[in-house]
């Protein structure tokens, strides 16, 4: 963050101020990490307190703390009702200070990788800091902000949610310029009760913009009416099916289902090879086009950043393994939408296809229907077999009704995948963050 006194803090968190002034140049949450002018916030949660780390974070060399509670060891402090509330207004303490213009994404899929899109962009315009892996909760977007400073010219925010107001809470820190939803898809709607909560859920990133701020709309998603309604700010739209302001035509897959088309806006246009798979990084693609067109980042530029897009781990990686057998793993994390996406690129290779799936989770009392709803869609895909584990999966398995089997633990599931994977095959792996898909893809790697 920028360098700033606890002094200046003080009226801004409506903090009590003992044991002196210092002056902090971080924020840290995790007492274990050490800290150069370091100011650590005692966070609480329902499994830990990290008050009862203070003395260690004291004699790791803290230069300050946020805390709860009066601490009565010698170190400069700031008392505060919440923590974890202050930990917001100190990122919108710092935020109030930088000069970087500022992205935020939201969706039910893709943003990580629409955000490493975006930064791979505007890293060769201008210094540029992007949310660190995942860390698009109510803290890590804090967390993010406090991490940048004067030097940055922009910031692209990932922002997460799972309930209702969250999105509001972190893009009113964010302030961004522009704002993205790239989707909605069933996704944590335990949280939010139905499709349309998600939609608006979501909505809450548009009312944050900044008066000139621009909101950037996906209109190949059935919310897209439902949010221009209520937007105030100017918009710039998006679709992979040519009905927007930024489009792609002529979308071809290479024999790798790395997707080349046209980049269009106005009457400028742009060849643009990704090195991802699947042709739902087209539509990820053209969102992150379109927020730097907002920005006013050249369509040249653009299509530079695009091509050098960064493979995230766990979201659609390809490996070949010594047997031949191509294994796609993409066991980061799963909702409906992406796991269509992901049996939508698993069909398109020559060969043999075998679809793997663990469980999704909190889908809530739509569980059931979610799950037979992949099923569905990997028959008529026309996946040749699917192999399953879990508790939900088995929906998936009898909808589908094809070749394959529905394993209750992952031990059996991985002796018979070991037998499947061979050369003229691929097989794709997937499942919800719960439900640890990645051992299988681990085994599967260490055994060819
Ligand atoms: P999280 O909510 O876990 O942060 P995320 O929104 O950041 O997820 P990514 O990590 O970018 O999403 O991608 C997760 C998976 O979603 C990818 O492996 C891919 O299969 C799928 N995916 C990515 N983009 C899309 C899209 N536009 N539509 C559908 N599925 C997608
Ligand atoms: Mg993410």
């Amino acid at each position: 963050m920028i360098k700033t006194l606890l002094s200046q803090l003080q009226p801004f968190l409506n903090a009590r101020l003992i044991g002196g002034d210092a002056q902090v140049s971080q924020v840290y949450t995790d007492s274990r990490q050490q800290c150069e002018n370091g100011l650590f916030v005692a966070l609480r949660g329902p499994h830990f307190d990290a008050h009862n780390f203070l003395p260690q974070v004291v004699e790791q060399g803290a230069a300050g703390i946020i805390v709860e509670n009066e601490s009565s060891l010698d170190i400069p402090q700031l008392v505060v009702s919440n923590s974890k509330l202050a930990l917001g207004d100190l990122a919108r303490f710092n935020r109030k200070r930088l000069n970087a213009r500022f992205v935020a994404i939201t969706g039910s899929s893709g943003k990580t990788t629409v955000k490493e899109m975006i930064a791979s962009i505007l890293q060769n315009v201008g210094t540029t800091f992007a949310t660190k892996g995942n860390f698009n909760n109510d803290i890590g977007a804090p967390l993010t902000l406090l991490e940048m400073n004067e030097e940055h010219q922009f910031g692209v925010i990932e922002l997460g949610a799972n309930h209702a107001g969250e999105i509001a809470y972190t893009a009113a820190i964010t302030q961004p310029d522009v704002a993205l939803i790239n989707n909605v898809a069933a996704a944590h709607l335990q949280g939010f009760g139905d499709l349309q909560g998600v939609a608006r859920a979501k909505g809450e990133i548009y009312s944050e913009l900044k008066n000139d701020g621009t909101a950037i709309v996906n209109n190949d998603d059935e919310f897209a009416p439902f949010w221009k309604k209520h937007i105030t700010s100017s918009v710039l739209t998006f679709s992979a099916k040519g009905n927007g302001d930024v489009i792609a035509t002529d979308i071809q897959l290479d024999e790798n289902q790395c997707p080349q088309f046209e980049l269009e806006y106005l009457n400028q246009s742009q060849k643009i090879s990704l090195p991802l798979a699947g042709v739902h990084n087209v539509h990820n693609a053209l969102a992150a086009a379109a927020c730097c067109l907002a920005l006013n980042i050249s369509l040249e530029d653009i299509c530079k950043g695009l091509s050098r897009s960064p493979v995230v781990t766990g979201r659609l990686m390809t490996e070949l393994l010594a047997n031949g057998c191509r294994l796609i793993d993409d066991t980061y994390n799963a909702n409906l939408d992406s796991m269509r996406a992901a049996i939508q690129l698993l069909a398109g290779y020559k060969g043999r296809n075998i679809l793997v799936i663990g469980d999704m989770a909190e889908l809530g009392e739509f569980g059931r229907q979610c799950h037979e709803e992949v099923g569905e869609f990997a028959k008529l895909a026309g996946i040749d077999a699917m192999y399953s584990c879990g508790v939900l999966t088995q929906f998936s398995q009898s909808v589908y009704g094809g070749e394959g089997k529905h394993y209750s633990n992952q031990q059996q599931l991985i002796k018979q995948l070991k037998q499947e994977a061979k050369a003229n095959t691929t097989i794709l792996v997937k499942g919800s963050r719960s439900s640890h898909m990645e051992k299988v893809v681990l085994a599967l790697m260490e055994d060819s």
